[in-house]
């Protein structure tokens, strides 16, 4: 652990070393982008010496995964990682509504890209797992964005390894097929279902928030409510409001180790236009930070913002939602990171 091998003040020049280039030295529109301007550190770097949480060298990972490979409907979010961190170099070092400074609570770095293979889903899942396994021995919380949402299954199999996690997923869809087109079990419309069935996830800490439209066949949603996931349609959010909202997923997950996934389509098409998936009757961006901001203090292992899709994008728009809430995703890891020590 931190706490018994590093005193307070080697942490603090730790954290100081991985700052994002300030907007007053160098303006924000110039030099190559990084996820929040952050420094680029190569993962094997990141990882450091030891294990267990507190041995690496950063406390928190951003990643991106720019595979789209198990998309099912309109393709782009391979683009997505590279979209989102030229549009996350407006974001800046204080949160003017929580007032949380996230590079002054945890040392962060863009540890780049996995290196996916784009025609294969398969070996892209085992890269991203081993990718991702030697960050989770090394205690290093990431925040990665995708990608389609297929890449959370693997992230997850590294992640849950050691037990299963609890789930907060904001999203349009469930996520919880069985198979699409006729027996293909790894797609952007399964990751939940693999997950829980691998005991990735426990499913009674499982909940789904702003789920809507129209769907293939009931089995998706039928075979989640079996296995004792909760599913918040967006009609139920709106009758009860956010507040209630983030309480009730606050009870599911407890206090136990928990994954947030963010799937960009949770936002109506008017505030993200550039995804695969869009459905109408979503989420403001407003809203979407409203009910992040209501999840503070929760033990966040690890998070995701995914579908973000450049090319189905009008003027940037998803992009900019994509890092904002990104940004905001990562004021709560770096909170919990500071809380842990
Ligand atoms: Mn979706
Ligand atoms: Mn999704």
């Amino acid at each position: 652990m931190a706490d018994d091998s590093e005193s307070a003040g080697a942490r603090a020049e730790r954290r100081a070393r991985f700052q994002p280039a300030s907007g007053m030295v160098t303006p924000r529109f110039s030099g190559l982008a990084s996820f929040m301007r952050l420094p680029v550190l190569d993962p094997a770097e990141a990882v450091g010496e030891g294990a267990g949480e507190g041995a690496g060298l950063v406390e928190i990972g951003l990643i991106g995964i720019p595979f789209d490979g198990t998309t099912t409907n309109r393709p782009g979010a391979r683009l997505g990682p590279r979209a989102v961190r030229e549009a996350s170099t407006g974001t800046r070092a204080l949160n003017h509504a929580t007032g949380v400074a996230p590079y002054a609570l945890a040392a962060c770095a863009d540890l780049g890209d996995v290196p996916i293979n784009p025609v294969d889903a398969a070996e892209t899942a085992q890269r991203i797992e081993a990718f991702y396994r030697p960050l989770a021995e090394a205690g290093i919380v990431p925040l990665t964005v995708g990608g389609d949402h297929f890449i959370t299954y693997p992230v997850l199999r590294a992640l849950g390894a050691a037990r299963p996690l609890g789930l907060i997923h904001i999203d349009a869809h469930s996520d919880t097929d069985d198979a699409q087109y006729g027996g293909s079990r790894l797609t952007h419309g399964t990751p939940f279902r693999r997950a829980v069935e691998a005991g990735l996830l426990d499913p009674r800490r499982c909940i789904q928030i702003g789920i809507r439209g129209s769907m293939d066949a009931a089995d998706e949603r039928d075979w989640a409510l079996a296995q004792g996931m909760r599913i918040l349609t967006m009609e139920e959010v709106c009758a009860r409001g956010l507040p209630e909202v983030a309480a009730e997923a606050r009870a599911v997950v407890g206090e136990g180790p928990t994954y947030l996934s963010f799937d960009i389509d949770a936002l109506d098409p008017a505030f993200a236009p550039g995804t695969g998936t869009p459905e109408i009757g979503g989420f403001t961006t407003r809203e979407a930070l409203h009910l992040l901001r209501a999840l503070r203090g929760l033990d966040l292992v690890g998070a995701d913002v995914v579908e973000v899709a450049p090319p189905l994008d009008s003027a940037g728009i998803t992009a900019l939602a994509g890092a904002g809430i990104a940004f905001e995703i990562l004021c709560l890891l770096a909170e919990r990171v500071a809380a842990r020590g």
